[in-house]
């Protein structure tokens, strides 16, 4: 793992919570597998993770985006930081929950800003290009907060085995897609999971039910990956 400076090259605000950061160095950035985060050194005893939302064959900078609110304090005060003195420290890479296998079908499953770390894996599958299929839901309060929905309807329409499904909590006049808690959709449209990996980031709460609702449709626990497993009991 190294330290290293990073400068930001663009801050943008996506959505009425999300930040889309862009940092880049000075000198060459460590490299990092797809679904691996960094770590923003707000102190030597506060480091605060981040999925690194880009592949790993984008190599000049890194890619960020942050879920930050008054009611998120945790996640302002690093934005805040940015804003303030345009450089930090970041610790990568880090985490192991990282793409199984290249060439095997997946699910990633990302709530909310859980996205980030799928858009990471997404991009390396399509890149790596071996014909295996890849499906992303993506789950979140309303239409608003999926804001990359335009950029993951082209991928779909430019790869023939990349499936997206967004899926929105509640019901909303105007809204025709699917409806409910994320995992939900995956359950209703696979009937037995053995036999792919199912990639998942989110809340914590949303991957413990996911792991109670998932291991009795035969999927076995480490086929269940996302850095989430690694903090809850
Ligand atoms: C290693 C690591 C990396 C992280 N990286 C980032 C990052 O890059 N950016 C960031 O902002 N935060 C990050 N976090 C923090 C955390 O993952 C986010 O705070 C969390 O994903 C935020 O979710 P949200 O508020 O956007 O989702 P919400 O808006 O609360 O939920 C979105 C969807 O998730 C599902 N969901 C939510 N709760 C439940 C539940 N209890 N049961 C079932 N389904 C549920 C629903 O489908 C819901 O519509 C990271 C944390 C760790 C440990």
């Amino acid at each position: 793992m190294s330290i290293i400076r990073v400068k930001v090259a663009e801050m943008q605000s996506v959505s009425a919570f999300v930040y889309k950061v862009i940092l880049k160095s000075d000198t060459q950035l460590p490299e990092f597998s797809a679904g691996q985060y960094l770590q923003v050194i707000m102190s030597d005893e506060d480091k605060r993770p981040f999925s690194i939302a880009n592949p790993p064959y984008e190599k000049d900078f890194l890619e960020l985006h942050i879920g930050a609110s008054e009611h998120n304090p945790y996640a302002m005060q690093v934005i805040e930081r940015l804003q303030a003195e345009g450089e930090i420290d970041v610790e990568l890479p880090c985490g192991n929950a990282v793409i199984q296998n290249d060439a095997e079908n997946s699910i990633l499953i990302a709530g909310g800003t859980g996205y980030s770390y799928t858009r990471s894996l997404l991009l390396q599958k399509l890149h790596a290009n071996k014909g295996a299929k890849v499906s992303l839901y993506w789950g979140a309060k309303t239409p608003a907060d999926l804001y990359e929905m335009d950029y993951l309807l082209a991928l779909q329409q430019a790869h023939s085995d990349f499936k997206f499904v967004p899926v929105i909590e509640t019901p909303l006049s105007g809204w025709n897609g699917r409806t409910g808690l994320v995992h939900k959709a995956v359950l209703a449209d696979f009937n037995f999971l053995d036999g792919q990996h199912v990639y998942v980031a989110g809340r914590f709460e949303m991957a413990k039910v996911v792991r109670d609702e998932f291991l009795p449709k035969g999927i076995q626990p480490d086929q269940l990956i996302g850095d989430a497993f690694a903090f809850i009991n």
